[in-house]
């Protein structure tokens, strides 16, 4: 293009909130046939609630033949002293989850919070506070280590998850995201599961109609998110995203490979998304773009800047690219 086409373009950009980091990123924009979203915060609003609150009964506990010579022995009485259930209420199952979340700045564990705080649930101040990127939390609360996170977040601590999944994939088949709560009494490593908690998140208005916009102008396009395989694809649907495009489950240092896998056999892709996790994926793209509230690091990573939080605005940098949207407005 001429640096007069340039400034043309960049200036339409600027007015409309899609800013280029200079004009060979504005000409190779219109070359892009491959579009990939990240869900949180970029499909959907990334703002969660809290919808449900869900205690597992007794069940679940660890009952018989795991005791671990290591540290089972001291308080093990013997026979059945024990009371033969151990009643769990919703206020447990929040409290513990809230408190260890308190220690994350996830939107996910601020929903989870908020949620607590707005039932008047009076929360405990979480020790030695460990995040796990792409899975969940853990932390001590009131001297019990608490985990709260995914499937895989349970089963590395040793912890089946399997008398929740009934409940988990119920809830996952609504679109939200459902996350295990578990507790480990101190000095054992006999965890229990307390219960699922789940947060819904909401689509963006115009999120279906920007996925439409780029089929319509033969770009696929794809969806990649952390979330699970049955949240994924709910919310894929309500956009109209094809469930074969959905990559779910992929931990934050893999969205970089997952990005270079698509443009393996010479595709060009354009990965939007908003957060820290993305942006190695927003580098590694053809074409990388940083969304609305962005953060820094995203923002640094990316190719261009979408200053509204409107996934229509991936279709105008795309048409100011290919000079087809010359409105100045
Ligand atoms: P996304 O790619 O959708 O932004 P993340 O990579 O941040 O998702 O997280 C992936 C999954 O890990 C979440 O769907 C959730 O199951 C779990 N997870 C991450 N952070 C937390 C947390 N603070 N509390 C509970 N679960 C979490
Ligand atoms: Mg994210």
């Amino acid at each position: 293009a001429t640096p007069a086409a340039t400034m043309v373009g960049t200036s339409i950009g600027a007015k409309n909130g899609v800013l280029f980091k200079g004009g060979d990123v504005l000409e190779r924009a219109k070359d892009v046939d491959t579009v990939v979203f990240d869900k949180t915060g970029t499909l959907t609003e990334g703002e969660m609630e809290l919808t449900d609150v869900v205690p597992l009964d007794d069940r679940s506990a660890t009952d018989g033949g795991t005791e671990t010579a290591a540290d089972g022995g001291t308080q093990a009485i013997g026979g059945d002293a024990e009371p033969a259930t151990d009643e769990i209420d919703e206020e447990t199952v929040l409290r513990a989850a809230a408190s260890a979340e308190s220690g994350s700045e996830h939107p996910l564990a601020q929903a989870i919070v908020d949620g607590a705080e707005e039932r008047g649930i009076d929360l405990a101040d979480p020790e030695e506070f460990e995040n796990v990127p792409g899975q969940g939390v853990s932390a001590t609360v009131d001297g019990e280590k608490v985990l709260v996170g995914n499937r895989t977040l349970l089963r590395e601590a040793g912890i089946d998850p399997e008398p929740a999944v009934e409940e988990l994939e119920r809830l996952e088949g609504e679109g939200k995201t459902a996350m295990l709560v578990a507790r480990v009494p101190a000095g054992t490593s006999d965890g229990r599961l307390l219960g699922v908690v789940a947060d819904a998140d909401t689509v963006k208005e115009s999120a279906k109609e920007a996925v439409a916009a780029l089929q319509d102008r033969d770009v696929t396009v794809r969806m990649i998110t952390g979330d699970n395989e049955r949240t994924a694809e709910a919310v894929a649907e309500a956009v109209g995203i094809d469930p074969d495009n959905v990559r779910a489950g992929v931990l934050p240092e893999d969205k970089s490979d997952a990005i270079d896998d698509i443009q393996q056999d010479g595709r060009r892709a354009m990965m939007v998304g908003d957060g820290v996790n993305d942006a190695p994926a927003l580098a590694t793209a053809y074409v990388g773009t940083a969304i609305g509230s962005g953060t820094d690091v995203a923002i640094e990573a990316a190719d261009v800047t979408l200053m509204r939080d409107d996934p229509l605005d991936v279709v105008k940098a795309i048409r100011i690219s290919d000079g087809t949207l010359q409105k100045i407005k």
